[in-house]
């Protein structure tokens, strides 16, 4: 799962983009509503932090824009304290969810998987497909009840499968979603990563949909019956 992170306090940015790189997701960021407003028209995000107030262009008028353009990415909007009218505008100019300042990162992390949960179809942090659990939340992956290790772009690339378990992604899909704006994207490396994951669980989850992509599903008939 792919982030931006749109916040001109340079402290606060950094904290979470920290949090959420920790938390396993591939993080972009902004420091004011331009460059924040640009990156979210032009790259692909699963779901945006969105702070409302920014230099340059204010978090509602970035959000509107990105609303009337037909973005439909789940915005998260850092509000203050003690100002409901912005909480109000915000909901009205399309945000998901927001947070007021100062909060704890881990209420951050919690509501942003609650938003990519809704997003694609989960109602808990736990996903299960076949023998294999995906813990969100933990970020842990276990197969038959044993854990398995696996490294931070295995574990986004089974994160993103298994989000969308029964679908075929396309791996072009996969490269938005799982590399950050500054990672040299190569959809060879794919192929290399699907591999070894299957390799580590040693289950049959990842099927290849020749000419079209990978699917996380329980058996090969799943799959097929899928397409
Ligand atoms: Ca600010």
């Amino acid at each position: 799962m792919r982030l931006l992170v749109i916040e001109d306090d340079k402290d606060l940015n950094r904290q979470i983009v920290q949090a959420l790189e920790q938390s396993g997701y591939a993080v972009d960021r902004a420091f004011d509503g331009e460059q924040g407003q640009y990156l979210g028209e032009t790259e692909t995000y699963d779901t945006v932090v969105l702070d409302i107030g920014l230099p340059k262009k204010d978090g509602i008028s970035v959000l509107e824009q990105w609303r009337a353009a037909g973005r439909d990415m789940p915005v998260l909007i850092l509000t203050a304290r003690d100002r409901w009218s912005e909480k109000v505008q915000g909901f009205d100019a399309g945000a998901d969810d927001y947070v007021a300042k100062p909060f704890h990162m881990e209420e951050v992390l919690a509501r942003i998987r609650a938003l990519l949960r809704r997003a694609t179809g989960h109602a808990t942090n736990e996903i299960v497909c076949g023998p294999v659990r995906l813990d969100t939340k933990a970020g842990r992956v276990v197969v038959d009840g044993a854990p398995v290790k696996l490294t931070s772009h295995e574990y986004r690339l089974l994160a993103y499968l298994m989000h969308h378990s029964g679908r075929i992604v396309s791996r072009s899909e996969i490269i938005e979603h799982i590399y950050d704006q500054d990672f040299d994207r190569d959809s060879n490396t794919i192929e290399v990563f699907v591999g070894r994951l299957r390799k580590k669980l040693g289950v049959d989850l990842i099927h290849t949909i020749r000419g079209l992509g990978y699917m996380a599903a329980p058996s090969v008939e799943e799959a097929s019956g899928k397409r």
